[in-house]
């Protein structure tokens, strides 16, 4: 085998930007890391992008893939919307305007979908179920080795179903009664502070509050913890995934989360799926700027000094 170029992996969320000069064989060579200058404007962002990239590129880097928060379309490399962590993001052209500014070719996807390609790197042809809980809902979908990225890159986001423990309650997309209303963790924040007539907090407080035993608080925890296992016992059904993985920072507040997601995903799945677990994410805090890279590969690629036209 010869020696392939390494590339870039960018991950830019609403606080900071990681960037990594990847191996082919997923090794990290370089790292740095900027805040995002992300009340300043897309402009600014791109520009911060393209810095971070100047900073580990080398000579050797032969391409840009982008995880980007937001929903992103890595067909036309635009940004099809995105939430106030960004203002102005949405309709952002990312590829062409990345590949302007670092004259090397850029692929970009939405964060969570770059992270859930990691896991298809040990199971090629996998179909798989992903979903990131944290202080939103996010998710991705392959099938049959292929990650589905639908109408203008808006497959896999998860949150967005209705489940009927989020009944009533708004939606930060603007509808009602979706999961992330109720699952996401400042959701589940909110809802512990409404039962109990208190101020809204962290969610670790809520954590901690359930592992002394207060009822009020485990039951906000496990309320959220059901609907995702729910939705993805559901999903499992109607798609038949080999894998189900479970990501994000809420999952990790305590096995009473793990153990009520488990429960309802179990109960959900029909005969032939009753051996599906739900796994954690395979590759760690890394997984989005290593799926980042991975996009140079898998992606279609928007050349520097065209009029934002994908090949
Ligand atoms: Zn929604």
């Amino acid at each position: 085998m010869t020696a392939a170029p390494p590339v870039v992996g960018l991950d830019l969320g609403g606080t900071k930007i990681d960037a990594a000069l990847v191996a082919p064989d997923g090794a990290v060579l370089a790292r740095h890391r900027l805040p995002t200058p992300a009340a300043d404007g897309p402009e600014a962002v791109l520009e911060a992008l393209a810095d971070a990239a100047r900073a580990v590129r080398g000579p050797h880097a032969t391409a840009v893939g982008v995880a980007a928060a937001g929903v992103i379309d890595p067909a036309s490399g635009t940004v099809t919307s995105a939430t106030d962590t960004l203002p102005g993001w949405a309709g952002t052209a990312l590829g062409s305007g990345l590949a302007a500014r670092t004259g090397l070719p850029v692929a970009c996807d939405n964060d969570v979908r770059a992270a859930a390609g990691t896991e298809l790197a040990d199971a090629p042809g996998a179909s798989l179920l992903y979903v990131a809980v944290g202080t939103g809902v996010g998710g991705a979908v392959a099938t049959d080795g292929r990650m589905v990225h639908g109408r203008r890159g808006i497959a896999g986001h998860l949150g967005h179903l209705p489940v009927p423990e989020a009944a009533g309650l708004a939606c930060t997309c603007g509808a009602e009664g979706h999961l992330e209303a109720v699952a996401a963790g400042p959701a589940i924040a909110a809802r512990y502070a409404r039962v109990t007539g208190t101020e809204p907090g962290p969610l670790q407080r809520v954590a901690e509050r359930a592992a002394q035993g207060d009822a009020q608080a485990a039951a906000a925890i496990t309320r959220g913890a059901r609907a995702v296992g729910r939705v993805l016992g559901g999903l499992a059904n109607a798609l038949g995934p080999d894998r189900v993985v479970v990501a994000g920072g809420v999952p990790r507040i305590g096995a009473l989360y793990g153990d009520a997601l488990t429960a309802a995903f179990t109960a959900e799945l029909m005969e032939p799926l009753r051996d599906l677990v739900i796994r954690p994410p395979a590759v760690g805090h890394d997984a989005a700027i290593l799926g980042a890279a991975a996009l140079t590969r898998t992606l279609p690629l928007h050349i520097p000094r065209t009029t934002g036209v994908p090949e």
